[in-house]
C-alpha cells in the first residue's frame, strides 16, 4: 500500500485516535507512521537516540525509541506546583532534564512508550495539557514573559489563556487515550465535530504570540498571528494584528522561505478572539493541503496577497477594524536579573544555557529551580529565549532566593556578555529527527570562543543576537538574528 498523506491520515483518524490505543498496549517498540503523525496532535513526538543509530544497526538492534512530550503553557506561566510536577516527571519518567522551548513550553525527552500515558496524565492532572502542543492546530500561545504589573501585561496573559481555550481541539480521543486509558474502547469511538478546525484540522501548524511594546521578546513578526496592545488610560483598548510570519524553509527549495508578518488590522479588545478565529478559519479553508512544505499561512498570504486576505477575514468577522497602530520596539531580550514588578514585589530572570534545565558542572539549574519552587513557592515564566523568570518575590525573600542560586552555582547573567544572554539554539541532535547538524550541544562552546572577542572589541554590552539551528526549519528563529548558524 502506498504511503498515506498526512491529510489522508487525519481523514481516517476518527478524531485523532488512529490505532494509538492498540499500539500503547501491544508489544510493539514504536508506532506506525500514521500514528506517529497523529501522536503529534497529542503533544508527543516519537524519536530515537541518533547517537546510537549506527552502533545499534551494526549490532542488528532496533532503534533506541523514546518520546518527547511537550506541555502547552499559555504565556509560559507556571505555578510552583506545576513547575514541580515537571521536575518530578523528568526524574521519574524522562531523562532527568527539562527543555524550555522557544514557544514558552516545557519538553521532556527520553520518555518510554510504556510511560507515555502516565506522563500525559500527570500534565493534565496539573491543570495543563499536551493536546495541541504539536500537530496541525494552533500551538501554545505565547505572551510577554515579563510579569510586570501593568494592564497590558496582565491582559496579554489573559488573552493567551482565552485563545488556548478557544483553539483546544474538541476530540475526546485525547481524554480516552491518555486519561481514561484502557477503560475506553478507542476503536469503537465516533469523533465529535471540531467547530473551528473541521475534520481535517489545519493544513499545518499555526502559531500565535503577543508582545507588549517596546519589548518584542516573542518575535511577533515570526508568528502566524502576532499581536500588540493599544493602551488608553491604563486600559487595553484593543490590539494590532500582524499575520503570515514563519521561518521554516528547506535547503535548495527556493519555493520555501522565511517570511516576516504583514500588518493586518487593529480591533477592539472585545473582538480580538473572534478576529483570531476568523483568521484561522480562512487559513483552514484556503491553506494549501496538497504540499506540506507550502501549507503555512505565510504562503497563503504570499500567493494571494494581504489585501485579499484582509477582505476574506473581514467578511467572516462582525467587528470594526482599523489600520494597525504605530509601534516602536527596542529589544527582543528577556529581563534577566532583578526587576521591580510595579506592585511592590520583584521578579528575577535566570539565564538557562540553551533552555536545558539540568544539573551539570556549569550549574545545578534543576536543583536550584526545584528549591525555589519548593521553599519559596514562587510562580515562574518560561521565556521564548528559553530562560526562566521567577516572580511575586517579596523583599524579604530576596536573600533566600540569592542564596539558592549561589549554593547551586547558577551562573549570574550580570557577568555575561549581552550576546550570551540573548543567544539561543534549538535542540537538534541527538533527539530531533530532522536535525542535520549539532546545535544545543555546541552552542555554549561557540559562545566560549565568541565572548573573548566581543570583550576585546569592547562589545560585551552590545545585544548582538546569535542563534543556531540544526536544520533550516528555524525553531530557534535564526533568520532575523544578527548572526545565524543553520545546519546543513
Ligand atoms: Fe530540529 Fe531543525 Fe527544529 Fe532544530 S530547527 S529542533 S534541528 S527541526
Amino acid at each position: 500500500m502506498s504511503k498515506l498523506s498526512v491529510e489522508e491520515i487525519k481523514d481516517r483518524s476518527r478524531g485523532l485516535r488512529g490505532t494509538i490505543a492498540e499500539t500503547l498496549t501491544s508489544e510493539a517498540t514504536h508506532f506506525t507512521e500514521e500514528d506517529y503523525q497523529l501522536l503529534k496532535f497529542h503533544g508527543t513526538y516519537q524519536q530515537d537516540d541518533r547517537d546510537l543509530r549506527v552502533e545499534r544497526k551494526r549490532a542488528g538492534l532496533d532503534k533506541a525509541w523514546s518520546f518527547m512530550v511537550r506541555s502547552k503553557i499559555p504565556g509560559g506561566d507556571l505555578t510552583a506546583a506545576q513547575y514541580l510536577m515537571h521536575d518530578k516527571m523528568a526524574e521519574d519518567l524522562g531523562n532527568a532534564s527539562m527543555r524550555i522551548t522557544t514557544r514558552e513550553g516545557f519538553q521532556m525527552h527520553g520518555v518510554l512508550k510504556g510511560d507515555l500515558r502516565e506522563c500525559i496524565a500527570r500534565v493534565k492532572a496539573a491543570g495543563l495539557t499536551t493536546f495541541g502542543a504539536c500537530g496541525d492546530v494552533v500551538r501554545n500561545t505565547m505572551g510577554p514573559s515579563s510579569p510586570r504589573a501593568t494592564a497590558a501585561h496582565r491582559d496579554a496573559l489573559a488573552i493567551s489563556e482565552e485563545l488556548t481555550e478557544v483553539f483546544l481541539p474538541h476530540s475526546s480521543g485525547y481524554f480516552d487515550l491518555w486519561i481514561e486509558g484502557e477503560k475506553v474502547d478507542a476503536s469503537a469511538a465516533e469523533p465529535e465535530p471540531e467547530p473551528i478546525y473541521g475534520k481535517h484540522y489545519l493544513p499545518r501548524k499555526f502559531k500565535i504570540g503577543l508582545a507588549v511594546p517596546p519589548q518584542n521578546d516573542v518575535d511577533i513578526y515570526t508568528q502566524d498571528i502576532g499581536m500588540y496592545p493599544h493602551v488608553v488610560e491604563d486600559q487595553v483598548a484593543g490590539y494590532s494584528l500582524v499575520v503570515g510570519g514563519g521561518f521554516g524553509m528547506s535547503h535548495g527549495k527556493t519555493e520555501t522561505f522565511p517570511r516576516l508578518a504583514d500588518p493586518l488590522f487593529y480591533v477592539h479588545r472585545k473582538d480580538v478572539v473572534a478576529a483570531c478565529v476568523a483568521i484561522v478559519e480562512v487559513q483552514r479553508d484556503f491553506g494549501d493541503r496538497t504540499d506540506r512544505k507550502h501549507a503555512r499561512l505565510k504562503y497563503t498570504i504570499e500567493d494571494r496577497g494581504i489585501e485579499w486576505f484582509r477582505e476574506e477575514v473581514c467578511r467572516r468577522l462582525d467587528a470594526e477594524t482599523a489600520p494597525v497602530k504605530e509601534v516602536t520596539w527596542d529589544n527582543v531580550a528577556d529581563d534577566l536579573g532583578w526587576h521591580e514588578q510595579g506592585d511592590g514585589q520583584y521578579f528575577h530572570g535566570v539565564f538557562v544555557p540553551q533552555g536545558r534545565v539540568h544539573d551539570t558542572e556549569a550549574g545545578q539549574f534543576r536543583t536550584a529551580f526545584r528549591r525555589i519552587a519548593q521553599e519559596l513557592h514562587l510562580p515562574s515564566r518560561l521565556t521564548s529565549n528559553t530562560n526562566i523568570l521567577f516572580y511575586n518575590i517579596a523583599e524579604d525573600q530576596k536573600p533566600a532566593f540569592e542564596a539558592i542560586l549561589e549554593e547551586c552555582a547558577v551562573p549570574r547573567s550580570e557577568a555575561m556578555t549581552a550576546a550570551r544572554q540573548t543567544g539561543h539554539a534549538c535542540v537538534a541532535l541527538p533527539t530531533c529527527g530532522l536535525a542535520l547538524s549539532e546545535s544545543e550541544r555546541v552552542f555554549s562552546g561557540l559562545m566560549d570562543e565568541v565572548d573573548p572577542v566581543l570583550r576585546e572589541l569592547g562589545l560585551e554590552d552590545e545585544p548582538l543576537l546569535i542563534r543556531m539551528t540544526g536544520c533550516p526549519n528555524g525553531c530557534a528563529r535564526p533568520y532575523n538574528a544578527d548572526i545565524a548558524f543553520v545546519g546543513r
